[in-house]
């Protein structure tokens, strides 16, 4: 066969997408599928109903304007006592309820693997979570690529935990240790660390082995993130993982030009009203308040919140999952009272459930973000050039901090001590009067935080940059399509090994 065109270009790249089935994950993956197609790559994106929903209208926008782009469709499989339609691990799912969404993924990867023998793509690019996939990928003879949810830098700090075991040197939960071998001196507390580096045979800890596993025999691994931002630690982490990566971020703003796209993604439905209250506020005023795609805070910490808010005295935003019913204890009421208050004062505007990030955060009238540092609200935030009150929550979001606050200066530390489990906050609650303090130095006019907002300026120009023709998550992007490109015209030029 050959696969050379009239115009001596290769033919069509050909990909399958595989996105995990939280917005954390499935959100940057679908960007980086679109990103793909943008550059000319045949893309196919392989999900299942539920999932699809939230993006589909990205797809078609693309695929109208000429792109080679389409979903491709698995029903979920029925599990007992899954509700039908959950197929998503975010902050209104049970907890009991993600193993058994974890359950029905295991039971798909039969139809995943069919599904790559008969699309027959060039590569894959996969997330973390199907390290499965690497083999899948090894039988057809075509590259994996493994989507690494985090910054390099918190890979990195992960990897220094592993390696060296600096938690285990020190007596106390609360005495500081430092990470050793990374690029900076960086310190932490054991409760700041994940439980997996402390727990033994804890089920987590098994899992990420096998996710490194794939990925040292993955073709490479794919990060949102770009090089002027932790160009030090992605040097770090190819030495030690001894693999090869490539930058394509911030993806968000990278593919996220059409409006509807800003304002749609990862959610069919959004309320407009805050954009009439944003409208009517001054630069630079107002603060953005998030927890991302999976929190879900216990009513104590939301009246914290509440008051360490309107204690800041600065007008603010503030997305909050709205209190089901069955479980409510009166923080409804409570809540609803508070915005009743807020709206009276317009000092705060409460969006319940899902707020259209990108857009809220282009918004001139904001002028901070209080985030639980997922990375990509980081990418989002440092794009959007504004400083960030860091209250890491989970997963790798303590490394996260530490990269804001003491690497990039960007960040002001809530203070928040204890690393859980997603959504268990044992009698951790960070009290009103530091979230209050935390907001007055990120919107206060002081020296320390106009040194904030000219480093985040600086980076947002880089990541503007980056993602550019000649940037470097553009080249990063070309030379990787470059090289499958050969990958492929060597496969297809291979001599077929003789029949025995
Ligand atoms: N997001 C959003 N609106 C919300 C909450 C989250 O658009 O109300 C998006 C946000 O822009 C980001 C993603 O969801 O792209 C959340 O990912 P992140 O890594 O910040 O945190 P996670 O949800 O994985 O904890």
């Amino acid at each position: 066969m050959e696969v050379v065109g009239v115009d001596g270009e290769t033919e069509m790249l050909k990909a399958i997408f595989l996105p995990f089935v939280s917005p954390g994950h499935l959100i940057p993956v679908v960007d980086i599928a679109r990103i793909f197609a943008m550059h000319g790559v045949d893309v196919t994106i392989i999900t299942t109903p539920a999932n699809v929903a939230v993006f589909q209208s990205s797809i078609d926008r693309d695929s109208n304007g000429g792109h080679f782009i389409r979903t491709h469709v698995v029903k979920f499989p029925q599990i007992a006592g899954l509700p039908e339609g959950m197929e998503s691990i975010n902050a209104s799912t049970p907890k009991d309820m993600a193993s058994k969404i974890y359950e029905g993924l295991s039971i798909l990867e039969g139809k995943f693997r069919q599904l790559f023998r008969d699309m027959q793509p060039d590569f894959i690019v996969t997330d973390m979570f199907y390290p499965w996939s690497v083999d899948a990928a090894a039988e057809l003879g075509i590259p994996r690529i493994i989507y690494v949810g985090g910054t390099y830098m918190a890979q990195s700090a992960m990897d220094s935990l592993e390696r060296f075991a600096p938690h285990t040197k020190v007596d106390s939960d609360d005495h500081s240790f430092l990470l050793p071998g990374l690029p900076h001196k960086l310190e932490m507390t054991r409760s700041q660390i994940p439980d997996r580096f402390k727990v033994p045979n804890d089920a987590y800890a098994y899992q990420m082995k096998i996710i490194k596993e794939s990925e040292k025999r993955s073709y490479g691994s794919l990060f949102n993130s770009f090089h002027e931002l932790e160009g030090a630690y992605e040097e770090h982490y190819k030495t030690v993982m001894g693999t090869k990566s490539w930058n394509v971020g911030p993806v968000s703003a990278w593919v996220n030009q059409d409006a509807s796209d800003k304002a749609e993604r990862g959610h069919t439905k959004v309320e407009q009203g805050w954009l009439t209250w944003l409208d009517s506020k001054k630069e630079n005023s107002v603060v953005y308040v998030c927890f991302g795609s999976m929190n879900n805070f216990p009513a104590a910490q939301l009246v914290e919140i509440a008051h360490g808010l309107e204690e800041s005295g600065h007008d603010f935003i503030w997305v909050v999952k709205k209190i089901d019913e069955s479980q409510d204890d009166g923080t409804g009421a409570f809540l609803e009272e508070f915005e009743k208050r807020v709206q009276g004062s317009n000092k705060g505007y409460v969006i319940w459930g899902w707020a259209p990030q990108l857009v809220i955060l282009e918004h001139p009238a904001i002028g901070g973000v209080v985030t639980h540092c997922g990375m990509n609200t980081v990418l989002e935030t440092v794009d959007a050039a504004l400083p960030m009150v860091t209250w890491p929550l989970f997963a790798e979001q303590f490394f996260n901090e530490r990269f804001l606050v003491d690497v990039l200066g960007i960040g002001v530390s809530v203070g928040s001590k204890k690393w859980s489990n997603w959504n268990e906050f044992g009698n951790e609650i960070v009290k009103r009067e530091d979230i209050a303090k935390a907001i007055g130095l990120l919107m206060g006019d002081g020296e320390e935080n106009l040194e904030r907002r000219r480093k985040v300026k600086a980076l947002s120009d880089a990541a503007k940059k980056a993602i550019q023709p000649g940037g470097s998550s553009y080249n990063s992007l070309k030379g990787l399509i470059q090289e499958l490109k050969s990958f492929k015209l060597q496969k297809v030029h291979r001599k077929p090994e003789p029949v025995a």
